[in-house]
């Protein structure tokens, strides 16, 4: 019998069960489901640049970028496309199989999807996978970011429906995942995920991963993100959250989306080696390596490499979803120190 099943109705009081079991029996099952699909002790290495840093319309209580919030950021022009494509080499020299660009908007205007539609295709030039994450989209908007070749698009639910009101008022939840289903519909493949310990209830991390899950399709990327507690946002002196409660979103992740990559995102800066391995473990597959997140300090670049040698995870290649001249290739995780 297979270690896995595929399902978009998964109810509450299965994902709670699952969740609750014992910690050992919930790790080794979800290793278990990690090694039936995936290669074991192979990485995704995906590297975050952040081209459209700050003034952003929407008040999300955890992100430093907000208009709202006085965290020091500054609102600064789109990033121009030599400087992209420059970052991008070094990413792919310093391992990375997948690029993803974000930008502070409410959604694009078309004259910036124009200029970002550029920058997929020159990344993809480069023989790396492309995310890009831009807020709302419209569907013809969605066609145009596919037909670019972009592989991922990045719409983040963020948390649970209940709890989404509650850190950002300017945006809705339905409106997110209206944003999903036209991503899905242009054919892209979807990147979405969460940020755990914003005060959420336990409830709502598992909601949250239920709603993800019971889409008309897994995301193909989940990125699972720890609040990292930004002086000057609503969520600065949110209490840090637990642990083992975060290694076990995890692995329910991991059982209830067997295929999607699991991501290690946001908040990696926090976590010992030792949580980073517990994650691996409960089936994660997937981290941001590079020197920032948007616009907070990432892990430790020489630190990952250690971590990655220590732990024997070896970066994967790229899989690019259209035709490429440099469709195959492997990366060594080269870190500067
Ligand atoms: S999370 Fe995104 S949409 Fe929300 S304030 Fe930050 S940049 Fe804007």
């Amino acid at each position: 019998m297979s270690a896995y099943v595929i399902r978009h109705d998964w109810s509450y009081e299965e994902a709670y069960a699952l969740y609750h079991q014992p910690f050992m029996d919930l790790v080794w099952q979800s290793q278990q489901i990690h090694r039936a699909v995936f290669t074991p002790n192979s990485i995704q290495v995906c590297t975050l640049q952040n081209i459209k840093v700050g003034g952003c319309p929407e008040d999300c209580h955890w992100c430093g970028q907000s208009i709202y919030h006085s965290t020091g950021v500054e609102n600064e022009p789109l990033a121009d496309l030599d400087e992209v494509i420059q970052s991008a080499k070094d990413a792919k020299a310093n391992g990375a199989s997948r690029y993803c660009l974000a930008a502070s908007w409410r959604g694009p205007t078309d004259r910036n999807l124009n200029k970002v539609i550029e920058m997929v295709k020159a990344i993809k030039a480069l023989g790396l996978e492309t995310c890009i994450t831009l807020g709302k989209l419209r569907p013809e908007q969605a066609q145009a970011l596919k037909e670019a070749g972009l592989d991922y698009y990045n719409h983040n639910l963020e948390t649970s429906e209940n709890h989404f009101k509650k850190v950002s008022t300017t945006r809705s939840f339905s409106d997110r995942l209206t944003t999903l289903q036209y991503v899905r519909e242009a054919g892209m493949k979807v990147c979405s995920g969460g940020i755990l310990g914003m005060g959420e209830t336990e409830k709502d991390r598992i909601e949250l991963l239920i709603t993800l899950a019971n889409q008309p399709e897994h995301p193909q990327s989940v990125p699972i993100n720890q609040l990292v507690r930004i002086e000057g946002t609503p969520l600065e002196n949110e209490a840090p959250m637990d642990d083992l409660s975060f290694v076990r979103a995890v692995a329910l992740a991991r059982i209830l989306m067997p295929k999607a990559y699991v991501r290690l995102s946001g908040g990696r800066r926090q976590m010992s080696k030792t949580m980073q391995t517990l994650c691996f473990m409960a089936g994660a597959n997937s981290i941001h390596h590079g020197p920032k997140l948007l616009v907070t300090q990432n892990a430790d670049m020489s630190e990952d490499k250690v971590l990655l040698q220590e732990l024997g995870l070896t970066p994967e290649p790229a899989q690019l979803s259209t035709a490429s001249s440099c469709s195959s290739h492997t990366i060594p995780l080269v870190v500067k120190a």
